[in-house]
């Protein structure tokens, strides 16, 4: 591979500081969260969120002594060990790099893009390809200047193929991935809507995508977005669909017995191709794949009966609620090195419980390259103990210093789990399919009822970031994690953001941040509006408590002598909040004086912060009122700082004062519901869903014109139709307001509407019009925003309604 002498001739440097010309360089790391084999790594100082640069001293620390650094002035006095390279543009020399070891691999590369299904996509080739060839895939949905070179670096010749998935969301952006690609032959899998992409126009973003295969042999595509005009000069077309000059033709839909066809011809030869469990999308995600395999010579029948058992796949990391108090990260579909990193990556991020364990099968295609490094990287963990299931994974007996205990099969495994007590863990399985340790994962997962709030961790990162990116650097983050994270969930939200380094977290009640500090979260938390009883708790959690008023203050300040007689002086840092406008709680501006003055007669507590909340500073129409409010808290908060002597953090701005009042950033912001991705109105920020509320059918039944559905007979059917009974209610936080029609969900792509009245545990939905069957799927609120308003409320009332029987299941996309 490489050394630090053979990087320099690559990556063209300003500057070099050199210790050790012959170091190898196995990986690359710009996260000092994730450093594996430090001392043979590469840490790139990539401007991120946060500069790279503030963190090569913990880098060194580690055990890193190889950086890429743009910073001139470095100081590099307590980096004596290190070897250095200066660039102008760190990711730029990444990206360098990352060409460099592309151009060593000569076999075929597969570039994918398109608007969606890439992923899936590159996932499902990869598993159809592998079954005779060796396939290197981009990990999760790398597609960005970044990921791309990343995944790029891992490449190497001993593999048969390469799929490499290319994102764009800017003109200009395609160019720069091609050079690093350089595909030999493109996928692309479809094109949307012009403006979800933050392009003009359809036509613009069909010509940047396609700068992708300038240099590519051939294209595969679907013929019906006509892609086929802008093919770059020189490649050849490998189409898809229902035109007669299509390579891959789709002639048709059969239906038979319950299920339906599509009928494909290939030169000259028919197939049929079962349809009837798949949506939209999967057909189109199946086709590309069939067509893609056809192009590579695969026989036609045997490219479609491989590409039927390809099953939608779980493209994700989920963690789920165990038995005895476990926490189960189930990834039991897919098994091979670069995706049990971020397997152990996620496990490893988990903090409510100490003990950790991972189950682990044997992977497919391992030699002895990958043996070794397979050895390298479980040494390298800190876990509680390792199980091993099938005998390939046996030469680590004895090589790991950990309890390693070994299964030949998933079978044997679940016949001994008695025995293996798991208990108050967290849990990874991590297997390849041909194990099927989802059977042990089912034994371990907590059954529960059927209606599920899947949470996208990834999403909630997302977020944070747009928002990030509108504060100038210095203003710190609070983030709400109120009323269980807006209905998200409590320790698993608070987990995530603290990995991410926000500044502050901010609970309702005391018994929030409790259970926040059991679990492992150790950010500053500041409760707000605690009452008496909560004192206690306070100070045994190490919580802020937020002071609205003179009989609070009194109250706590006496508090905290008392339990402290005779003992030095603490310092309990409290938060004063200001009543400017809200008239909730608070004190008011002109209590600032009394406020000192008792302060004065203590030195028990230290004021942190002062905060105000703003009426609505969503709302343009009180631009004057909110302008008043920032003013008037500022006096008081002049008057605060000058009485105590020293500066205190000033913080008014909610989610929509971040993005439409700049001067109320002040020192801290307090992001709440924007964090869970509710935009509440033209931010102009791209927010990712986070939470999706899912449920099944339970029963389907065809009813006759006439008859009624459900209690009180309100459901009356005008037509003869299809009503399928799902499992949630208003139990389960779904509102009896969204009974007779006023609820949309949405089953297979398409809209549904309630029928008759919301009960308890159930409801009913009027399918006629669409194909389902009893255990589909129903997203209940295809559009929070929409549903709000259909019951006269807003998001948040719909968020945090969502009942805590309904399973929250937590996953990276
Ligand atoms: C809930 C809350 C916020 C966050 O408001 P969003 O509109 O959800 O961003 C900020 N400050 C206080 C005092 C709050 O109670």
């Amino acid at each position: 591979m490489y050394n630090f002498a053979s990087l320099i001739n690559l990556i063209p440097p300003v500057r070099v500081k050199v210790r050790d010309l012959e170091v190898g360089i196995e990986t690359i790391s710009y996260d000092t969260r994730k450093l594996t084999a430090p001392l043979n790594s590469l840490f790139f100082a990539l401007k991120n969120v946060r500069d790279g640069h503030e963190f090569i001293a913990e880098a060194y620390a580690k055990g890193v002594r190889n950086f890429v650094v743009s910073k001139l002035d470095l100081d590099t006095t307590n980096l004596a060990e290190a070897n250095i390279i200066w660039v102008a543009d760190v990711l730029q020399a990444l990206q360098t790099l990352a060409k460099a070891n592309r151009s060593s691999f000569q076999n075929t590369l597969i570039g994918i893009t398109g608007s969606n299904g890439k992923t899936v996509v590159k996932e499902w080739l990869t598993q159809l390809l592998k079954v005779d060839n060796k396939v290197y895939r981009s990990p999760k949905s790398f597609n960005s200047q970044l990921g791309v070179a990343l995944s790029l670096w891992s490449l190497n010749d001993t593999y048969d193929y390469a799929l490499i998935e290319a994102g764009i969301s800017l003109p200009g952006e395609m160019e720069l991935l091609e050079d690093m690609i350089k595909p030999t032959i493109g996928i692309f899998t479809n094109i949307g809507l012009a403006h979800a992409e933050g392009f003009a126009s359809k036509e613009e973003k069909i010509r940047e995508k396609m700068k992708l295969f300038k240099n590519a042999t051939h294209l595969i595509y679907p013929s019906k977005y006509g892609l086929k005009e802008y093919l770059p000069e020189g490649v050849q077309g490998f189409s898809f669909g229902e035109e007669e000059a299509d390579d891959l033709r789709v002639m048709g839909m059969a239906t038979a017995e319950e299920s339906s066809y599509l009928e494909l011809q290939y030169r000259g030869q028919l197939e049929r191709f079962d349809v009837s469990h798949m949506d939209r999308a999967s057909i189109e995600n199946t086709l590309t794949c069939v067509a893609t395999l056809l192009f590579l010579g695969v026989d036609f029948a045997k490219a479609i009966a491989r590409s039927i058992k390809v099953q939608p796949l779980a493209m994700r990391l989920e963690l789920k609620t165990g038995k005895n108090n476990c926490s189960i990260i189930d990834d039991s579909y897919s098994n091979d090195i670069a995706s049990l990193e971020i397997a152990l990556d996620f496990l490893n991020q988990q903090r409510q419980h100490d003990k950790k364990t991972l189950i682990l099968s044997d992977m497919e295609g391992l030699d002895d390259k990958m043996r070794a490094k397979l050895l390298k990287l479980l040494t390298a963990q800190k876990l509680h103990r390792i199980l091993l299931v099938g005998s390939g994974l046996h030469y680590l007996q004895d090589k790991l210093s950990l309890p390693t205990s070994f299964f030949d099969s998933t079978k044997e495994l679940i016949a001994q789990s008695p025995e293996l007590a798991f208990e108050d863990e967290s849990i990874l399985i991590k297997g390849s399919r041909a194990f099927q340790l989802e059977d042990l994962s089912a034994l371990l997962v907590a059954k529960s009822h059927e209606t599920v709030l899947e949470i996208n961790l990834d999403a909630v990162q997302h977020n944070l970031q747009e928002f990030r990116s509108l504060l100038p650097s210095g203003v710190k983050t609070m983030a709400m994690v109120k009323a269980f994270s807006y209905g998200s969930g409590s320790f698993e939200i608070a987990n995530l953001l603290q990995f991410n380094k926000v500044d502050y977290l901010t609970v309702a009640f005391a018994d929030e941040g409790a259970e926040l500090r059991a679990n492992g979260i150790s950010l500053p938390i500041m409760v707000l509006s605690p009452d008496e009883q909560a004192f206690d708790s306070i100070l045994k959690n190490k919580l802020e408590a937020e002071i609205y008023s003179a009989r609070i203050l009194h109250a706590f300040i006496d508090y905290v002598e008392h339990s402290h007689l005779g003992k030095a002086p603490m310092q309990v840092p409290i938060h004063i909040k200001v009543d400017t406008g809200m008239h909730r709680l608070g004190f008011l501006p002109e209590d600032m004086p009394k406020v000192l003055e008792r302060l004065a007669k203590t030195d028990a507590l230290r004021v942190v912060s002062v905060l105000t909340h703003l009426v609505a500073s969503g709302d343009t129409s009180h631009d004057d009122f909110t302008r008043q409010q920032i003013a008037s808290f500022n006096r008081a908060a002049d008057v605060l700082e000058e009485g105590l002597g020293y500066s205190v953090m000033r913080h008014v701005a909610n989610t929509s004062a971040i993005v439409h009042w700049p001067e109320a950033h002040m020192d801290m912001v307090r992001l709440g519901v924007g964090l869970y991705g509710i935009d509440m109105g033209n931010s102009g920020l791209k927010l990712e869903v986070v939470s999706r509320l899912v449920t099944t059918i339970t029963q389907i039944k065809e009813l006759k014109a006439g008859e009624t559905v459900g209690y009180d007979r309100k459901g009356l059917l005008t037509r003869d139709s299809r009503i399928a009974t799902v499992k949630i209610g208003y139990a389960d936080g779904y509102d009896r307001r969204f009974g007779n029609g006023v609820g949309e969900m949405m089953v297979n792509g398409q809209l549904v509407k309630t029928v008759g009245n919301i009960c308890m545990d159930m409801c009913m939905l009027d399918v006629t019009d669409v194909l389902v069957r009893e255990e589909s799927e129903v997203l209940v609120f295809p559009d929070v925003m929409k549903a709000a308003e259909a019951i006269g409320t807003i998001p948040y009332e719909l968020l945090v309604s969502i009942s805590s029987r309904v399973k929250r299941v937590y996953f990276y996309s």
